[in-house]
């Protein structure tokens, strides 16, 4: 067994963190307070080719899998971004390049990997509805054949990144769920045409006031009667669930990932903090009780890596990946949570002050404990499809 990282993701590693060493928790705090897009971030990572990791080559990426995503979405997170903002990562360079690497039809992959690749494209992705946030199957946005065009009807929320987004992958039902055996049938994913949507009138949204996560905002969207062409269905039609579960598990890992990377940086301010600040004529982490709560996050920071780095490892080579992604997410936001709070107590009043960049990492932990998949819902998982345990709901 071979716990090194393979060249290319150490190579990731590098270019992300060179990059990344020129923003610091300052500029983050900016972005986040401001509530805009880190453009230069973004730029730098696009001109640099990292925003097409996961690209096939031959459509003008890097041809690389999950695992350098995973690594370079750590990297970002833990420079000073942290969950919140590693998001940004996350949507196009995860969610839009891995899924139409996956499921896109030639036609697709030609006309999107490349621009995608480069950053002048940007994807969101559209599952969650008002009505159906755990419960994803119980979607009822729906999606009606007319000739070779799909008429959609529905109302999503939270669907971050729809402002920047020139293309939505939205999910919706093409059986209605009450009819759907099993209920993960009739499901169908499309390519939106973001801009066309709104121009015509057919597609709106409305920003979510939120607590943290700023940087990119998080929609109410409404759609009537918007005509898709039945060429934008990715997949098959009713059998989005393949595609979905290629979303899903990625997600999960990726925002382990971000979540990972925000404990890292939770940790590093809290150490550094204890090092420095002295009460009682000594450094505050001499103390046991200061210094074990830190030494506590250390150990669970690295074994949430170790279950990020096994389950995208595993999604590359096209193997289940369902429980490793499952524990990694929980382990991961929990570590994230855990760090923030130990870093808040380190810094005694002085983490309630703006000033200091506590806060930020406390609103961004706490994100990654109910999206983009609750804690109780990673739960269930592991209790009833892992240990078999009887399903209560
Ligand atoms: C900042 C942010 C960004 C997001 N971005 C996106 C996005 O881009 N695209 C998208 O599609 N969605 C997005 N989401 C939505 C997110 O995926 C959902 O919020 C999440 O799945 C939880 O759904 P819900 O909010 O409806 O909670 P609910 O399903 O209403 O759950 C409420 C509570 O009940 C608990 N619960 C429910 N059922 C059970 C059960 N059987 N057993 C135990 N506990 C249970 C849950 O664990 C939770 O604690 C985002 C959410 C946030 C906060």
């Amino acid at each position: 067994m071979d716990f090194t990282l393979p060249e290319s993701a150490l190579a990731v590693q590098r270019g992300i963190a060179d990059i990344c060493a020129r923003y610091d928790l300052d500029y983050w705090q900016r972005c986040e307070s401001e509530k805009r897009w880190p453009q230069e971030v973004w730029e730098e990572l696009g001109k640099g080719g990292w925003l097409g990791l996961a690209v096939p080559e031959r459509f003008g990426g890097g041809g690389q899998g999950l695992l350098e995503l995973a690594v370079a979405t750590e990297t970002i997170s833990a420079s000073g971004a942290a969950g919140g903002s590693a998001f940004t990562y996350v949507l196009t360079p995860g969610f839009g390049a891995l899924t139409l690497t996956r499921h896109g039809t030639d036609r697709q992959r030609e006309e999107l990997l490349p621009r995608l690749a480069t950053g002048e494209l940007e994807t969101c992705f559209a599952l969650t509805e008002p009505d159906a946030g755990s419960n994803s199957l119980a979607i009822t946005t729906s999606a009606r054949r007319e000739g070779d065009e799909f008429v959609i009807n529905g109302q999503k929320i939270w669907i971050t990144g729809v402002q920047r987004a020139a293309w939505m992958l939205l999910v919706t039902r093409t059986v209605p769920a009450a009819e759907a055996r099993p209920r993960s049938h009739g499901l169908t994913v499309f390519l939106v045409n973001v801009p066309e949507a709104v121009a015509a009138g057919r597609l709106s949204f409305q920003p979510i006031p939120k607590m943290g996560a700023n940087t990119t905002p998080s929609n109410m969207v409404f759609i009537d009667d918007l005509r898709v062409p039945a060429a934008n269905v990715v997949g098959e039609v009713d059998q989005g669930a393949a595609v979905l579960w290629d979303i899903l598990n990625p997600e999960r890992v990726l925002l382990a990932a971000s979540a990972l990377g925000g404990a890292e940086v939770a940790l590093r301010v809290a150490v550094q903090y204890a090092k420095e600040r002295e009460v009682f004529g000594r450094p505050i982490g001499a103390n046991q009780a200061v210094a074990f709560p830190l030494a506590q996050v250390k150990a669970k920071i690295e074994l949430a890596r170790l279950m990020i780095y096994k389950a995208a490892w595993s999604f590359d080579r096209r193997l289940p990946c369902g429980t490793e992604a499952n524990i990694a997410k929980l382990t991961a936001s929990q570590a994230a949570w855990e760090a923030a709070d130990a870093a808040f107590q380190t810094h005694g009043g002085m983490a309630y002050s703006l000033e200091y960049p506590v806060a930020r990492l406390l609103a961004d932990a706490r994100i990654g404990r109910v999206a983009p998949v609750t804690e109780e819902l990673l739960l269930n998982y592991l209790a009833t499809q892992v240990l078999g345990l009887p399903r209560g709901f």
